[in-house]
């Protein structure tokens, strides 16, 4: 069972995030034996637990106050927020720090057979996306109707697949947009890695234990610029 007196912090299990919040760990002196594939790993240093979920779950364990504190991209913590706010859950969060790591962008791409195209295009389009909250904020900014094809993965391969137009994907070097044979438009969103708190936690020692963390933190991020 869980000790609740510990500090709960939920980062990815395996993906692009895990490796630099294992780094991120080590830098703040948070001893923690990772090597068993666990759900959770426990701090043999401090009072922290970490639970390893699957990224589009932190956001969510934050929120419901099961974890204290979380590292989740922007991207995902905004589309999670948006998709709980109209499911009426709760949606909130304290951003306690943006993270050296975990650097995309959220952008438009097309068949690179059609060349240079402007925003008007869209209209009508079919545009696959994992983040539909997001990608439908700036549809209606922009005054475009396009209809959306949500999937959670392969977005990539949407157009060639013949199941949309266009898509909406992360990107970070645009290799992959590449090999599949689009080309990159407008960033719809910049995203970094955040370190986000539950606005539940209400625990002295927990919160001691977070401010102690807090310049170490600072100066992790201060030692590298
Ligand atoms: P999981 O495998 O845990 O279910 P996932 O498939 O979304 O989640 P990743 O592909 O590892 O996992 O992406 C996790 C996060 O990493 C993204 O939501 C984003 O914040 C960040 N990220 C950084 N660079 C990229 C990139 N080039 N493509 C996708 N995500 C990126």
């Amino acid at each position: 069972m869980t000790d609740t007196k510990r500090l709960r912090i939920a980062i990815q299990k395996s993906g692009r995030l895990s490796t630099d919040c294992q780094n991120l760990f080590k830098q703040l002196g948070i001893k923690l034996n990772l090597r068993e594939q666990k759900l959770i790993a426990h701090s043999t240093n401090m009072p922290i637990d970490i639970l390893r979920v699957r990224h589009n779950d932190i956001p969510g364990l934050v929120m419901d106050g099961v974890c204290d504190l979380g590292i989740v991209g922007e991207n995902e913590l905004v589309e999670m927020q948006a998709e709980r706010q109209r499911l009426s859950l709760p949606s909130k969060v304290n951003k306690l720090a943006k993270l050296d790591f975990g650097y995309c962008r959220l952008a438009l791409a097309w068949p690179q057979e059609l060349g240079l195209i402007d925003k008007n295009w869209f209209q009508d389009k079919k545009i696959a996306t994992t983040y539909p909250a997001i990608l439908s904020e700036y549809l209606t900014r922009e005054n475009i109707s396009a209809s959306l094809v949500n999937l959670s993965g392969s977005v990539e391969v949407a157009p060639r697949a013949g199941l949309a137009d266009a898509i909406c994907d992360l990107v970070s070097t645009g290799a992959t947009l590449e090999a599949n044979g689009l080309m990159q438009g407008e960033t719809i969103m910049e995203s970094y890695a955040c370190l986000i708190q539950s606005p539940t936690l209400d625990c002295s020692n927990k919160s001691a234990l977070i401010e102690k963390l807090l310049p170490r933190l600072k100066a992790v991020k201060q030692a590298k610029e």
